[in-house]
């Protein structure tokens, strides 16, 4: 399919589904190799990322374990902004190496706010591995080692990212069209 429609949206194809599989075994070839005989720990951030983890994992030789959290969204005591917690981490952390498995960092706000909480448990590291990378709306300073894509600040839907919860089923990734 070369166009979708969701809702009053339409959006164009921007990833095919063998250019995302080709580009993910080659993320995966490079964490195989950074954490040969550290045995990390993925945790990935349901629910965007569940089809990146998924075929990324697939792809890793090299002993490893994984782990599912959420983000919930609640109204701060002290702050008017939304702060997000760590829902579902049943893994002790402290001492481990640490990849979070995310599907896109856009502000890098959400990914900035977990690591600060993911830090507390007293990980030996932690690096981020996000399918996909704003760099024009990126504010935050922290480094993203394993970029499947950077891409221009438009929409994107498909490959686990929704529309208004609709789209994440598709295998290849779309972007909003401005026409
Ligand atoms: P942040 O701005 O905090 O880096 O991004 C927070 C969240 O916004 C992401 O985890 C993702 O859920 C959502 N988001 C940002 N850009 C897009 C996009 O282009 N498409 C979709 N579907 N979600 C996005």
């Amino acid at each position: 399919m070369h166009r979708v429609q969701i809702k009053d949206k339409t959006f164009v194809l921007k990833f095919a589904q063998d250019d995302i599989q080709k580009r993910i075994s080659d993320l995966a070839k490079q964490i195989d190799h950074d954490y040969n005989g550290l045995k990390p720990l993925f945790i990935i951030v349901l629910n965007g990322a569940f089809m990146f983890a998924s075929d990324l994992i697939k792809n890793i030789n090299i002993e490893c374990e994984l782990t599912f959290v959420k983000l919930s969204s609640y109204q701060g005591m002290q702050t008017s902004g939304q702060v997000k917690e760590i829902i579902g981490l049943q893994h002790n952390i402290a001492g481990r190496e640490i990849v979070v498995v995310e599907d896109i960092v856009d502000t890098g706000i959400t990914m900035e706010n977990l690591l600060t909480d993911l830090n507390k448990l007293g990980p030996k590291s932690i690096r981020i591995a996000s399918l996909l990378f704003k760099p024009e709306s990126f504010q935050k300073k922290f480094p993203i080692h394993y970029i499947g894509y950077s891409i221009p600040n438009d929409f994107v839907v498909g490959y686990g990212l929704d529309y208004d919860e609709l789209g994440r089923n598709f295998p290849e990734i779309y972007e909003l069209t401005h026409t």
